[in-house]
């Protein structure tokens, strides 16, 4: 079973305004196990909505139209459907009631053209609108021997949903096989797109009832895989096998097996070790800082930290030496150590992070940070303890202030998480 939705609206055809309608639906007709093979959006304007309405009667089983519901002249969708179907439209007499009865509820007089709305397509059911005036139409046909449901639903958001809900869905799950969907993600962070293609490819291609995607983005890669199966226990078995194969092959690259997210990861594993964490972030701005804050529960691993932004305030909060600046420039290796280790000592945390870099758009300040590029970023990780010692990575990030900013502090999180898998 294939489907295709059909969003209708001029307004969608413009820089300013998204077709998120077709995302809600496209979960829902998933959750039912219906693909959805394509989507269209249209102008409102009757032949270009017909001849899509004939296009997806073509190859979709299921066809579902958001939008063009409306009383006004450019609300064409039911015209379009009666016109592409071959049918004719009525208008019925028990709706148009209602909308007087609605009208006059609101002390107003209904305008004449509002009857547009009672047009029904002939052979169609008639959906419920809670939260508006224009009702949903839902037909169950035939077209050249094939059984093609069509569904007309109204575009504004809070009235496509409960209406999808309350008259759409049941309708659906009554007429389709049953169906349970299972979903399973792995992330990772900072693997090169086309690596994790080549390692994975071999593996989920064997998989044809899991349909696997990959989304890059944002320093990070997510595996998506999704399945369909009569039973729930069956999908999941499907896809957590799959996904246990996956991991197999990238091993450790994955921080993420059930959707926690990279700062989640962290924290977990500090807890588990025991152990806290402290970032002294000069580029980064408190970034990492944030992110790590944002998770609820973080104050019991993530101490905390200092923006040290100004040479001198690198002094003062994390004991950087003066002398350390001036020479090696605010930018360099022996700083970014000398703030891990500083911001470590004075939290008393067992993991102290120093961030410093030069996120743009001009290169690195006067001075010996002179001719040092935008991107150049040194990520330090130090060690209490036993397990102790520090480490600084020199990066290269590509990019804008925004990019490079992010980026960083992916990668301090990342080479945070390497370093607790090596101390278990
Ligand atoms: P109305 O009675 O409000 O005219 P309608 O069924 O004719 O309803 P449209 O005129 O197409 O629907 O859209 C009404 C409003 O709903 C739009 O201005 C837009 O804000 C929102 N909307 C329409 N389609 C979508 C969509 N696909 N995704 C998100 N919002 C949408
Ligand atoms: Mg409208």
């Amino acid at each position: 079973m294939i489907a295709e939705i059909i969003a209708s609206g001029s307004e969608m055809l413009t820089p300013f305004r998204q077709d998120t309608n077709s995302l809600y639906l496209t979960a829902q007709l998933n959750e039912l196990g219906v693909s959805v093979a394509f989507k269209t959006i249209v102008g409102d304007n009757l032949e270009d909505l017909t001849g899509a309405a004939r296009v997806a009667l073509e190859r979709a089983d299921i066809v579902i139209f958001s939008g063009g519901l409306g009383p006004t002249e450019d609300d064409r969708t039911r015209e379009a459907v009666a016109a592409a179907l071959g049918v004719e439209l009525r208008r019925d007499a028990q709706i148009v009631t209602a909308m007087y009865k609605r009208f006059a509820e609101r002390r107003m007089k209904m305008p004449e053209n509002n009857a547009r709305q009672a047009d029904v397509i002939e052979g169609a059911e008639v959906l419920a609108n809670a939260n508006g005036s224009a009702p949903g139409q839902y037909i169950d046909t035939v077209v050249g021997r094939h059984r093609k449901i069509v569904v007309l639903l109204p575009g504004p958001p809070n009235e496509l949903k409960p209406m999808f809900e309350a008259e759409c869905r049941p309708r659906l799950a009554a007429t389709l096989p049953e169906r349970h969907m299972a979903r399973r993600m792995l992330r990772m962070a900072l693997v090169p797109e086309s690596q994790v293609d080549a390692r994975t490819a071999p593996i989920y291609k064997k998989y044809k009832d899991v349909d696997t995607t990959i989304l890059a983005g944002s320093a990070e890669i997510q595996l998506h895989f999704v399945c369909a199966k009569p039973t729930e226990a069956e999908a999941q078995a499907r896809v957590d096998e799959l996904a246990e194969k996956i991991e197999q092959e990238m091993g450790e690259a994955i921080f993420s097996s059930h959707g926690e997210s990279l700062e989640e990861v962290v924290l977990l594993m500090l807890g588990l070790r025991h152990m806290t964490l402290a970032a002294a972030e000069s580029c980064t701005g408190g970034l990492l800082a944030q992110r790590l804050t944002a998770v609820a529960g973080s104050s019991r691993y993530f101490l905390g930290g200092a923006v040290v932004y100004a040479d001198r305030l690198k002094t003062i909060f994390a004991e950087v030496p003066e002398e350390l600046v001036r020479d090696e420039g605010p930018v360099s290796e022996p700083v970014a150590r000398a703030m891990a280790e500083g911001i470590r000592r004075r939290t008393g945390a067992s993991v102290g992070v120093g961030i410093t870099g030069i996120a743009g758009p001009g290169p690195g300040a006067p001075g010996p940070d002179a001719g040092k590029p935008i991107g150049l970023v040194y990520i330090a990780i130090s060690y209490a303890g036993l397990s102790g010692g520090t480490s600084v990575t020199e990066l290269h990030i590509t990019g804008d202030r925004e990019r490079v900013r992010w980026w960083a502090s992916q990668h301090a999180l990342e080479l945070v998480r390497q370093g607790l898998l090596e101390r278990t």
